[in-house]
């Protein structure tokens, strides 16, 4: 019997799709909203997205319901794509448009050419980018800040497609499987696992590549993969484009747990692509990730600061 049910007996009430009704025959309780509902049961709200039979019922019993995330707390976005590479929209447009949501700062992390898609990145065409990124901060004006970044493709030999000297110097290094998703565990493992554990990579994103309906992602072990997430502070990605929702929800959850750093991130290629952002909010707040992990709700100068104070 579902935590929900068994509780409802307890306060001796019965519940058909119009009314309680106490279980020693008194009058019908109608529930004019979710609220009183809740009310009528003795347990504090619990929101829709925790509605999963996953011990939110015995966590209300005992007011330890998770603090999740909410939108209005969103200050950044840390994977996006521009003209530079397969995105729709300049550098400038999307800092507008994520400006114009509220958001003070973001990362440009166009895809690294060892993707094979037509005008990835190379190291030249990189710095070109960071002028561009340095004449939009200018335009921006103070309150809002473009960082640098990139979307490194994961090779499908293990190797990363940008050399050390390179990564150091962008300001944010975002790691993607895109390519070979089907290897054997064991390959696709130690793909990932270079990227944790590089010293420049601050976030992996997406991190198992699946796509809905369709493409079930890599056979991660992703007990492992968390966990280093955590020892090399690696930043794991919410990604919140509705064909991905990758981290999805039993994964965000595992990875609450162990005290995993995550991003909720739109991977916009046009600025209409941050409306995904609630989908991004909801697959977290089904994994219980509060403020305080999802660094999109930091400060930019905290933001900084961990960057800095890594130190893997
Ligand atoms: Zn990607
Ligand atoms: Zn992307």
């Amino acid at each position: 019997m579902c935590a929900c049910v068994n509780w409802r007996w307890k306060q001796g009430l019965s519940l058909n799709e119009h009314a309680f009704t106490p279980t020693d025959g008194g009058d019908e309780i109608l529930c004019a909203s979710e609220e009183d509902l809740y009310e009528v049961l003795k347990l504090p709200y619990i929101l829709p997205t925790l509605r999963e039979d996953r011990g939110e019922i015995e966590a209300a019993q005992k007011g330890q319901l998770p603090d999740v995330i909410q939108i209005e707390q969103i200050v950044s976005d840390l994977h996006m794509h521009t003209t530079w590479s397969d995105g729709k929209m300049s550098v400038l447009q999307m800092a507008q448009a994520a400006q114009a949501r509220g958001m003070q700062y973001i990362v440009i992390s166009d895809h690294s050419h060892g993707l094979g898609i037509v005008n990835g990145l190379t190291p030249a065409r990189l710095w070109q980018q960071a002028e561009e990124i340095a004449a939009a901060n200018e335009e921006m004006g103070p309150d809002f800040r473009i960082l640098h970044g990139t979307e490194m493709e994961i090779k499908a030999d293990g190797t990363l497609d940008f050399d050390d000297e390179v990564l150091a110097r962008l300001d944010f290094v975002t790691a993607s499987l895109h390519v070979s998703l089907n290897q054997p565990r064991e390959q696709v493992m130690k793909r990932i696992m270079t990227a944790l554990h590089n010293p420049h990579v601050d976030m992996v994103a997406h991190p198992t590549g699946r796509l809905l309906p369709d493409r079930p992602g890599a056979d991660l072990d992703m007990e492992a993969v968390l966990a280093t997430a955590v020892a090399t502070q690696t930043i794991l990605e919410i990604n919140a484009n509705p064909s991905r929702l990758d981290l999805r929800d039993s994964h965000v959850r595992r990875a609450v747990e162990l005290g995993v750093t995550l991003a909720i991130n739109c991977d916009a290629h046009h600025v209409d692509h941050f409306d995904f952002l609630h989908y991004g909010i909801a697959t977290a707040q089904r994994g219980w990730a509060t403020a305080a992990l999802v660094v999109n709700s930091w400060p930019l100068e905290k933001f900084l600061a961990f960057l800095a104070n890594k130190g893997k």
